[in-house]
């Protein structure tokens, strides 16, 4: 589709998020350049983990043509075994069964580099033009008809729309702040720190601050809990010995409240973080860059005067629809993947007789996916502007398909 010149994007940040919005961009026609403050975006990088992509995101790279390229570099999950620390199994996670039944296909595990590469290199020479790595950008400000971005180097880039997807410690999420205290003392605002992590191996505090931990910290931990058990013959020590990358990470939680301001939108996790457990991040933010790019879409062509420039007024009502749409649905994901994580550390003797005795010998944690991950997964959208072939169906039916939404 031809760019329109009506609405100019400026993404920001080139992570997993911030390259499906540049593929959704490009499917729906919206001009955008895409600055990211790394050196490059295409350079495999040692590191990032592994990414589960669930069965509504799969609908979604097929609908893009990109399924069969990360089908390939990834693999199907398969029913996995849970085991105690001395290694005894107690539970299997069949989400392969599971989302057969119930979507029409499993959940694919991609490493994150490569699924970044894949997204990177899947985009046509002319659109890849439009991504430009050592863009740290340090200050947005709003002007009467666009925005303005500087960057670290002394570069300026003038646009629509700001989408910041400069993930969960996001600078444009506090340039947004930084905005709207500007423009009145009593705005509502996002928390300054809004996320906060309880959980590595439990911290001794909640801490809200982002932590960089070194190599000496990771042997330091390795020598605490190297000895648990991953698999009924393999230690965390032995996965240890024979990682090519590894990284130690406190796992932030938390939404916001405001996911847009005047002419500035957040998606992924600069708007939501979700500890691991749920395998759900990405996925979500996959769904902030579905919806977004279906409102802008929808705006585009809505407009009587294809020639004008789009009103801020019209940008903010539909980063509002975006908001209305995403809201409750992030806030459910944020919910669950708390409770996971908490059922999984064993964090009271609940959580502990629940997730050890209970789940295990009632089949419960299928019901478990039924109840809470399962209704996020149909509930997903796809490009309204796009046509869907070979969609996945099991027994729960999909319930947004291929129109304006
Ligand atoms: C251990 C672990 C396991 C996970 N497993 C899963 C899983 O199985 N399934 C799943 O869906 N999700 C999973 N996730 C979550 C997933 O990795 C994140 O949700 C996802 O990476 C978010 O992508 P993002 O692009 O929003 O943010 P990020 O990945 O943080 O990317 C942000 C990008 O913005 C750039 N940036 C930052 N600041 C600036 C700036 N000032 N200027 C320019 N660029 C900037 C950064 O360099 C980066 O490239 C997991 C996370 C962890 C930690």
């Amino acid at each position: 589709m031809t760019p329109s010149n009506r609405l100019r994007a400026i993404i920001i940040g080139g992570g997993p998020v911030g390259l499906m919005a540049a593929h959704t961009f490009y499917r729906a026609g919206i001009n955008f350049v895409l600055l990211e403050r790394r050196n490059a975006l295409a350079v495999f990088e040692a590191g990032g983990a592994g990414i589960a992509i669930m069965a509504n995101t799969l609908r979604l790279l097929a609908q893009l043509g990109l399924l069969e390229a990360v089908e390939a570099s990834g693999t199907h999950m398969r029913p996995g075994t849970v085991v105690t620390s001395d290694g005894r199994p107690f539970s299997t996670l069949d989400t392969l069964g599971w989302c057969s039944e119930f979507h029409g296909t499993g959940w694919v595990m991609v490493h994150r580099p490569e699924l970044m590469q894949l997204l990177y290199g899947a985009l046509p020479d002319e659109i890849r033009q439009h991504l430009f790595p050592r863009k740290d950008v340090t200050t947005i400000e709003m002007t009467e008809d666009g925005v303005v971005v500087w960057c670290t180097d002394g570069s300026v880039e003038r646009g629509s729309i700001v989408v910041g997807a400069d993930g969960a410690h996001s600078k444009v999420r506090d340039c947004m702040r930084r905005i709207a205290l500007q423009e009145s003392s009593k705005a509502a605002l996002n928390e300054e720190k809004p996320f906060v992590a309880t959980y590595r191996q439990k911290l001794p505090e909640p801490t809200r601050e982002r932590r960089r931990y070194t190599e000496q910290d990771m042997k330091s931990f390795m020598e605490e809990l190297g000895h648990a058990h991953c698999t009924s013959t393999l230690r965390l020590n032995d996965l240890y010995q024979a990682q090519t990358s590894c990284y130690l990470t406190d796992l932030h939680k938390g939404l916001i409240h405001h996911f847009h301001h005047g002419r500035i939108v957040l998606v992924g996790d600069a708007v939501n973080k979700q500890t691991y457990n749920t395998g759900q991040g990405w996925n979500t933010g996959v769904q902030d860059v579905v919806v977004l790019t279906n409102k802008l879409w929808t705006l585009m062509e809505d407009e009587t005067d294809l020639d004008a420039p789009i009103s801020q007024g019209k940008i903010e009502a539909a980063f509002g629809l975006y908001q209305r749409d995403r809201d409750p649905v992030v806030q459910q994901a944020v919910k669950a993947s708390e409770m996971f994580t908490r059922t999984e550390a064993w964090n009271h003797w609940y959580d502990w007789f629940t997730d050890r005795h209970i789940l295990p010998r009632t089949g419960g944690l299928k019901w478990i996916y039924r109840a809470f991950l399962a209704p996020a997964n149909v509930n997903a959208q796809v490009l309204g502007f796009l046509e869907e072939n070979n969609r996945p169906s099991g027994t729960i039916p999909w319930l947004h398909s291929t129109e304006r939404s």
